[in-house]
This record gives C-alpha cells, sequence and structure tokens, in this order.
C-alpha cells in the first residue's frame, strides 16, 4: 500500500547549476513515483540522468516514463537516461498532449537526438522501448491497482497533468499550468 515520491529534478526552463540551488538541486523536471508495485517516472529532465543512474544500481527495468508536455526542460534528460541504452530493460513512454501533424512521441523524441544537434540517435537505445500516445482525459491503467487519470492543461502547445491513484491515496503530477483570467486554471 506505500505510495513513494522522490523528486530528481524541479527547475523550470534550464538547469541551474550552483551553491544558491544546493537544498533542492539544480536539475529540471522529473519526479519518481513507486506504488502498486509499478514506478512511474513524470517527466526526462535533466534528472533523469541520475535516476537513470539509480534504476541502474538497484537493478530496476522496467518503467513507465510520463510526460507533461514536450518543451526542452522536460525532455532534455531523455538522451542521457542511461537504462535506455541497456538491453532487457523495458520502457513504456507516454505522452497525451501531441497533435497528430507532430508524429507523435517517438517522433518528438527522436527529433532532439538528431544530427546535427545531438550525435547519438535514438535507434542506439538497446532497451525495449514502447511509444504510446494517447489524449489527455483519458484514464490510463497501468498496473492491477494503479490507475492514472489525466486531464488537458492549458499551455502552449499544450500539456498533461496527471493524478496517480492507488488503493485509496492519490498523488498529483500537475506541471506549468497557465491560468486563464476568470478560470481556476
Ligand atoms: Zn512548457
Amino acid at each position: 500500500m506505500s505510495f513513494k515520491v522522490k523528486f530528481w529534478g524541479v527547475r523550470g526552463s534550464i538547469a541551474t547549476p550552483g551553491p544558491r540551488y544546493v537544498a533542492f538541486g539544480g536539475n529540471t523536471s522529473c519526479i519518481e513515483v513507486s506504488c502498486g508495485g509499478q514506478r512511474l517516472i513524470f517527466d526526462a529532465g535533466t534528472g533523469i540522468r541520475n535516476l537513470g543512474h539509480w534504476l541502474m544500481k538497484k537493478n530496476v527495468h522496467q518503467a513507465h516514463l510520463l510526460l507533461s508536455h514536450t518543451h526542452w526542460d522536460h525532455i532534455n534528460g531523455f538522451p542521457f537516461f542511461s537504462p535506455a541504452f541497456k538491453k532487457d530493460h523495458h520502457f513504456t513512454i507516454m505522452a497525451g498532449h501531441l497533435a497528430e501533424e507532430t508524429g507523435g512521441i517517438r517522433e518528438v523524441l527522436a527529433s532532439q537526438m538528431n544530427q546535427p544537434t545531438f550525435p547519438v540517435p535514438i535507434d542506439i537505445m538497446q532497451a525495449q522501448l514502447s511509444f504510446e500516445d494517447f489524449k489527455a482525459g483519458e484514464v490510463l491503467n497501468l498496473g492491477p491497482d494503479v490507475r492514472v487519470v489525466t486531464t488537458p492543461l492549458n499551455h502552449p502547445d499544450g500539456a498533461t497533468g496527471y493524478r496517480v491513484v492507488h488503493a485509496g491515496p492519490a498523488s498529483c503530477y500537475v506541471t506549468d499550468p497557465e491560468h486563464t483570467h476568470g478560470k481556476p486554471a
């Protein structure tokens, strides 16, 4: 029944190294939620690099990666997520905000790893990567007792908010929403 949340990256826009940022770290968005025997990773900002090292150390071979959206600060760590380069690992990568003309989440993540802006293409990754686009608002069942309710957020290019429900309690990951005057969100 345990519900564990770990913050690997909490900054927005750009990583912020330096002594002023030691308390909460300088990495961009990446949150790990463990519940019901499942491991959910929210966003692949620069914080996912250290999470990747930790998963390798703990011999964890499987997780769901749920992206709020695909602005740089939420995906820039993905090319440095070391377990994705290892065989016998399996990651399901999901996003709910992308319009059809973007080509979907695989295409968007692959494009940031293309030359000449990055030297290692996504095809080099040896893990089994399953890419799944859904429509924000859908409910995702990610385990026998792990239900993830999603909702579209008001953000340029779209974004998805998540509510993870396990054995009663719930935990939400809702980042970057912009307020509309006269409305709650
Ligand atoms: Zn954004």
